[in-house]
């Protein structure tokens, strides 16, 4: 499944859900949307800013994401992450300095998480039919996955910013930023519409989301964070976001079923095995939509004990749902419960 095919994960409350590229103005303000690395984006600011053209807007926007795109997409063959992942050399591969600082952080959350957020992934990710490649609907041989597994680790990829570069330890090292750019390209807008001299604006790209300031009517922004059903939308909490982002994983909606056994895209690094435990959705509050997105994905992987453990020991603001048959029972940890309303 592409994930142009998925839902999102965490949707606005106020229902903001066209897919049209310029929206009139709303009781909650103005929207911009468009799309983006396979998915939507969408921009809602409180009040439109004088002397800037909406078009000019539309235009400045859809740059920053057209270029973080171009550098970042394992999608486009010429991107810099695709001409770095096919380089034979294990030299120092000059990069943007946007690459190179979504890279340092994603090595920081792999250390952080003891290994089970990997960007080096990519290649188990395709091999059991996610990712850029269409996929052949076979279940993988344990021997490949194995083979694959002896190649894998962010312990042989290394970043630097000065100058921004990129090495690997050997030539088959790839890298896939699909659980970490989305979130650095939320935060970019954000930056890009603050720049602009834009306080308050909600941005929003596939589900992460980063709130500035407050609504036209003088109230934070809300967000609600999805029931995770693959078939119904249902909401399980909403939140006020207040100069803060929110990043969710999940394995509700991008996975495959065989013989009644669910296989989701989120892989564990450990076992090269898609996830296959209780915890189906987590989300991560932070400053920094880059982090929030990867600890998401960090924390899914890890499971509901030692996500939440891991959770609690670096005082993260996470919201877990754990499946308990039919019905869903949700965790807050210790840091975000003074989030809720
Ligand atoms: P997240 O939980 O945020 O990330 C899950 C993804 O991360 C998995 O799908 C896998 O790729 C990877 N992953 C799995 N396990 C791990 C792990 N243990 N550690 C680290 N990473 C892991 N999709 C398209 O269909 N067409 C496009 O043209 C396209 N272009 C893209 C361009 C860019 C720059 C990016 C970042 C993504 C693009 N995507 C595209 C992918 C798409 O939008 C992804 O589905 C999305 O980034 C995954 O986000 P998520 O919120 O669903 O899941």
């Amino acid at each position: 499944m592409t994930s142009a095919a998925k839902f999102l994960l965490l949707t606005a409350v106020f229902g903001l859900l066209a897919a049209c590229r310029k929206e009139p103005q709303t009781n909650q303000g103005h929207s911009i949307s468009g799309s983006t690395m396979g998915t939507y984006f969408r921009v809602t600011l409180s009040e439109f800013p004088n002397g800037i053209p909406e078009d000019t807007l539309q235009t400045t926007l859809q740059a920053r994401l057209d270029r973080i795109d171009d550098l970042m997409s394992t999608y486009k063959p010429d991107s810099e992450v695709s001409l770095f992942n096919r380089s034979d050399s294990t030299d120092w591969f000059p990069v943007s300095t946007e690459t190179a600082t979504v890279v340092i952080a994603a090595l920081e959350v792999f250390e952080a998480s003891n290994g089970a957020f990997d960007i080096t992934v990519g290649p188990l990710v395709e091999l059991w039919g996610f990712g850029s490649q269409e996929s052949t609907n076979q279940l993988p041989a344990p021997a490949e996955i194995q083979e694959l597994l002896a190649t894998l680790g962010s312990h042989q990829l290394h970043a630097r910013l000065d100058p921004p570069a990129l090495k690997k330890d050997h030539a088959e090292l790839r890298i896939d930023l699909s659980a970490i750019a989305k979130g650095y390209a939320v935060d970019s807008l954000a930056a890009s519409l603050e720049e602009l001299g834009i306080p308050d604006y909600l941005v929003d790209i596939g589900g992460e989301m980063r709130a500035g300031g407050q609504k036209a009517d003088h109230t934070p922004w809300k967000i609600a964070i999805e029931t995770p059903t693959a078939k119904q939308r249902g909401i399980q909490a909403t939140l006020p976001l207040h100069d803060m982002a929110i990043a969710t994983s999940g394995d509700y909606r991008n996975y495959f079923e065989r013989d009644g056994q669910r296989y989701s895209h989120e892989i564990d690094p450990r076992t090269g095995q898609p996830i296959r435990h209780s915890l189906v959705s987590v989300s991560i509050l932070d400053t920094s939509c880059m982090q929030a997105d990867a600890w998401a994905t960090a924390l899914i992987v890890l499971g509901p004990e030692e996500g939440r453990a891991l959770a609690e020991q670096a005082e993260l603001p996470a919201f877990l749902i754990i499946r308990e048959g039919s019905d869903f029972r949700q965790i807050e940890t210790s840091a975000f419960i003074p989030h809720l309303p």
